[in-house]
């Protein structure tokens, strides 16, 4: 199969610091790939290089064939690149309703206020009430999205990024701060969007989380790629488990 998610060789120092030095791997379609490393490895920068944030000093990242170096992030998430962020961002002050119709387009937006008015039953009613299902939640869409559980927010932002029916899905930390019914939950979106042949990045430090739900892990060290492989292989090379023993590992 195609990969739907290509970086090659990509570079990226600040100052004199290097965040990112000869990064290789690549996504197919459906395929969850975590990536991991201790505090400060480039896991996140890499995240901001695919997403566009961060230009790339050298190298180049392709989404769906197509290379996308030189595109700024709105362009490429126009192309099928969503995100997520450590800490979730949501409009101040906003409803649920509004922040989840950011950056739909205007057909999309229209079948989110259509299921508002009772006209049930178009697709984008259908797929909004699967998500939710997944993650377990029924909200009151007017309220105030600042006005829920850390939990729930996290979720949402991972159903605001699937309604957009990205090509790839990069997520940071999604679990981090949740409890274990709401890992849970997320694992089972993080799933479903594999399922529908969405490919999934994975920044996650709770080790059994990501070793169970990746189809193969790229560990991160000093900017580099240290491993690369099998849940099985990463967890059983020496480099890794020196790596994470010799480094604070849960920042
Ligand atoms: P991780 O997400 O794996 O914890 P980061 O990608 O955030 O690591 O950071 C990798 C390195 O790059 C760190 O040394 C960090 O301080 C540095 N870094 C990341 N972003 C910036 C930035 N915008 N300016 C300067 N240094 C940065
Ligand atoms: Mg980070």
């Amino acid at each position: 199969m195609e990969p739907i998610l290509k970086v090659e060789h990509v570079d990226k120092a600040f100052g004199g610091v290097v965040a990112a030095k000869d990064i290789n791997f690549t996504i197919e379609p459906g395929q969850i790939m975590g990536l991991i490393g201790p505090n400060g490895a480039g896991k996140s920068t890499t995240l901001n290089l695919i997403s566009g944030i961060y230009a790339c000093d050298q190298g180049e990242i392709y989404i769906d064939g197509k290379n996308v170096t030189k595109l700024p992030a709105h362009t490429r998430a126009r192309m099928g690149l969503a995100r997520t962020f450590q800490t979730p961002r949501f409009l101040q002050r906003s409803s649920i309703r509004e922040n989840l119709m950011l950056g739909l387009d205007l057909a999309d937006q229209m079948g989110f206020w259509k299921s508002f008015i009772g006209k049930k039953g178009s697709n984008f009613d259908s797929e909004l009430n699967e998500l939710m299902e997944i993650v377990g939640m029924s909200v009151n869409w007017d309220l105030d999205i600042n006005s829920l559980p850390y939990g729930q927010r996290k979720m949402l932002e991972i159903v605001r990024a699937l309604l957009t029916h990205p090509k790839i899905i990069l997520v940071d930390e999604p679990a981090a701060g949740l409890n274990s019914k709401e890992v849970e939950r997320v694992l089972e979106i993080l799933q479903y969007a594999a399922k529908k042949n969405i490919g999934v990045v994975l920044i996650e430090h709770q080790m059994d989380f990501v070793m169970n739900i990746s189809d193969y892990i790229t560990v991160l060290n000093f900017g580099r790629v240290l491993c690369q492989g099998s849940p099985e292989k990463v967890s059983s090379d020496p480099s890794v488990i020196e790596a994470y023993l010799g480094r604070d590992s849960d920042a």
